[in-house]
């Protein structure tokens, strides 16, 4: 299978090394980062796509996801694959796949979950949404990138898994920080709140995983100065995509809403943006209440 890769910056440059290191044929495209060992580098993203059996898009938005398809479609190989595995919103997934269908191409949106690190070891999970067809052609790559891939339905639907799971996430972690920097001022040891919570109905992946509070729980960015991980940006970047695609369904979501705007000061107006999303335990613990 010959496949054109796309978008070579911190995700895509490691997947593309795992297929080529798995023994596929990978011609890379970037605009400005290095191809990385193994991968043939092209002049253009056309070059890559031209002949691939599947090319795989890891772009930063929508709406250069958009541009990158306008420019592939018309030189890819009839019934080839548009896998994209970048983080956009839905309709920019399901505008793709349909301009996808019309060249005669099958696509596929499957961001993923995992970050750097998952990427680096071939440890991502996909969330897919597309035809069946299409997605059963690709599960063999899915299988050297990551370790799980789930079909979640028709064209957008991996994306809207992964907004809903990050979502969920955003406050989640909002709500561990908020409660670690309560207990700081009720006196109750980090630890103690720690054996707790994870044991009890308060746990979550949040807490139990990746730990915001230092010296608590399994190893998490908090043991390394807060450093990502996974970047407070990044955070923001998906609970705004989930208000986007919640504004264009009507849906009311007031805490993915609350921990959008928290995030939103938090990056734009305290500079924690290249934090960890975890760093905003030491930012509760700073502060009293708002309006007291
Ligand atoms: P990145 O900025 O490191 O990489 C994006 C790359 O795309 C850059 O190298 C850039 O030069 C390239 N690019 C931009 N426009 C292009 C074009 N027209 N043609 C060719 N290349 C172009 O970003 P990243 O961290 O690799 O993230 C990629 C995607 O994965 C994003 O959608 C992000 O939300 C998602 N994601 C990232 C993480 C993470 O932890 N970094 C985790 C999950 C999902």
């Amino acid at each position: 299978m010959k496949i054109g890769f796309i978008g070579l910056g911190n995700m895509g440059a490691p997947m593309a090394a795992n297929l080529a290191k798995a023994g596929y044929q990978v011609t890379g495209f970037d605009l400005t980062a290095p191809c990385p060992e193994g991968v043939t580098p092209a002049e253009a993203a056309t070059d890559a796509a031209n002949g691939a059996d599947v090319v795989i898009t890891m772009l930063p938005n929508g709406k250069i996801l958009r541009s990158v398809a306008a420019e592939i479609h018309p030189v890819m190989s009839q019934e080839a694959i548009h896998l994209d595995c970048s983080t956009v919103d839905v309709d920019s997934a399901r505008a793709v796949a349909k301009a996808a269908t019309e060249a005669g191409l099958m696509a596929i949106d499957a961001p993923v979950s995992g970050g750097v690190g998952g990427a680096t070891a071939g440890t991502l999970t996909f969330m897919a949404g597309g035809p069946e067809q299409a997605f059963a052609k690709v599960v063999q790559l899915f299988e050297v990138m990551g370790q799980k891939a789930v079909h979640c339905g028709d064209a957008g639907a991996g994306q809207a898994a992964k907004i809903c799971n990050n979502m969920i996430l955003g406050v989640t972690m909002i709500a561990t920080c908020e409660a670690f920097a309560l207990a700081d001022k009720l006196g109750l040891d980090r630890q103690k709140m720690f054996d707790v919570v994870s044991t009890s109905s308060g746990y979550s992946w949040s807490m139990n995983v990746y730990c915001p509070a230092p010296g608590v729980g399994p190893t998490s960015p908090a043991d390394n100065d807060y450093k990502p991980g996974f970047a407070a940006a990044l955070m923001l970047k998906d609970l705004r995509l989930s208000q986007q695609a919640a504004e264009a369904v009507d849906a009311d979501t007031p805490l993915g809403l609350a921990a959008t705007r928290l995030y939103e000061t938090f990056v734009e107006v305290e500079s924690g943006g290249e934090k960890d999303f975890s760093a905003m335990l030491p930012r509760f613990e700073k502060r009293g209440r708002p309006f007291s």
